[in-house]
């Protein structure tokens, strides 16, 4: 793969990015650019058939400076260790700009788990976590659902963690079915986070939300909830799509018939009332905010030229690789960057996580109000220091905010020395 398109490498030019503007000292770089802690893991699983299949997995754990570290396990067959890494340095900073007290890591599995039975998933997630027990525990590293898990696998994965060590462990994983201490509200947290950057977004610009023309690449959990809850509130969702393809209506798609339909024949594709297109040209449709709610590097140097949204909202982690971002911005489409927009699902597994060491559970309307309240001084956080620096974008902004307090955590602990560069440091560094 080349370097443009590994996200390894793209989320080190990102942080590059941010030290710079912050004028960081080396050391910040040096201790943020690669994880903290990594482990790959083979695990053998036993087949239905009675055959042994080895899969390969991975966690990384980029930073705990602020906290345990957190983030989701991937399970796809295009896993691999730089993109966990990537995804497990993009967690540190997400969790850093909406304020919440974890650091950030990443798993994955190389695993097409439509390929498998309920029971051979199930002895696959249990394996994964026997191998990354060392490393996982409430007070150190707490794995939640990504691209392809879900809340059943949570639960056969903190089942397993308690199993080993003999006592309930509830907060060791978030994202769980609520009868073994999922939080009210987790399942939509992401796509609901995703909302109320947009309904901040808007408010900013006076725009009216109603009618706003929105395309959602992606009809998983946060796509499809997005869709749902931007239709709820009079949004005209005009284009969704999902691995097979896409549909589109420019006089607007009813995401809950769109459901039904998906259910159904498992896809989005062929949805009667709309025009079936593909994933490329869904990205290319003429509309007011672009949501790309799948995985990364959709948007590259060579269909960004031809976005067509006003705004693009990062529902995805990476969706915009740096080239992208370049012409998007000389194009003066507004991206909301991943790292904000999509911090909605892990600031509901913190609630979860909290509940679960207190053992006390809040209602649904009390977990969206304390999201709705992150997310909204999260985004004014990044929006003001785009709009007074003039010479940053959102992402470099979010960047900003975020490493700046990793840095002082890894200051204040003694990982590093100050933070910022000295007359003589910045001597040195030019030479
Ligand atoms: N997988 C989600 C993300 O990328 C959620 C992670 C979590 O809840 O820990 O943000």
């Amino acid at each position: 793969m080349s370097d443009s398109l590994n996200s390894f490498v793209i989320a080190q030019e990102q942080l590059k990015m941010a030290v710079d503007k912050l004028h960081l000292n080396a050391s910040v770089y040096e201790l943020l650019k690669e994880p903290k802690r990594s482990l790959s893991v083979l695990i053998p699983v036993r087949m239905d058939d009675g055959s042994t299949r080895v899969f390969s997995g991975y966690r990384a754990q980029h930073n705990d400076a602020l906290g345990p570290a957190k983030g989701g396990v991937r399970f796809h067959q295009d896993v691999s260790m730089d993109e966990v890494k990537a995804l497990a340095m993009w967690m540190t900073f997400k969790c850093a700009v909406v304020g919440i007290p974890y650091g950030g890591a990443k798993g994955g599995v190389i695993v097409n788990p439509e390929e498998l039975s309920a029971a051979e998933l199930e002895r696959l997630s249990r394996a994964y976590i026997q191998a990354i027990a060392p490393l996982i525990g409430p007070e150190k590293d707490i794995p939640a659902p990504d691209v392809n898990t879900n809340p059943q696998i949570m639960s056969w994965m903190m089942d397993e963690f308690s199993m080993i060590k003999q006592y309930n462990s509830f907060g060791v994983i978030t994202g769980k079915p609520l009868i073994i201490g999922g939080s009210l509200g987790r399942t939509q947290a992401t796509a609901q986070g995703v909302v109320f950057v947009i309904e901040d977004l808007v408010k900013k610009l006076n725009i009216n939300l109603e009618g706003v023309s929105v395309v959602i690449q992606g009809f998983g959990n946060v796509g499809g909830y997005t869709a749902k809850i931007l239709y709820d509130k009079k949004a005209k969702i005009i284009g969704i799509s999902d691995v097979k393809g896409g549909i589109y209506n420019p006089r607007g798609l009813n995401p809950y018939k769109v459901q039904e339909h998906a259910t159904e024949t498992g896809s989005v594709v062929n949805y009667r009332g709309a025009k079936t297109i593909t994933n490329a040209e869904l990205l290319e449709l003429e509309c007011d905010i672009l949501i790309p709610a799948a995985l990364e590097n959709q948007i590259t140097d060579k269909n960004a030229h031809n976005i067509k949204a006003r705004y693009v909202v990062e529902a995805a982690n990476g969706p915009t690789t740096p080239e992208a971002d370049k012409i998007l911005e000389q194009k003066g489409i507004l991206v909301v960057p991943d790292i904000l927009a999509n911090a909605g699902g892990v600031t509901v597994s913190y609630f979860e996580w909290v509940q679960n060491n207190m053992g006390y559970y809040w209602s649904v309307e009390e977990v969206n109000e304390k999201l709705g309240n992150i997310m909204s001084q999260a985004f004014h956080g990044v929006y003001d220091l785009y709009k007074s620096r003039k010479d940053v974008n959102m992402r470099v902004a979010a960047y900003m905010l975020a490493v700046k307090r990793v840095a002082e955590g890894m200051e204040v602990r003694g990982w590093i020395s100050a933070p910022h560069q000295t007359k003589e440091a910045t001597r040195i560094s030019a030479r």
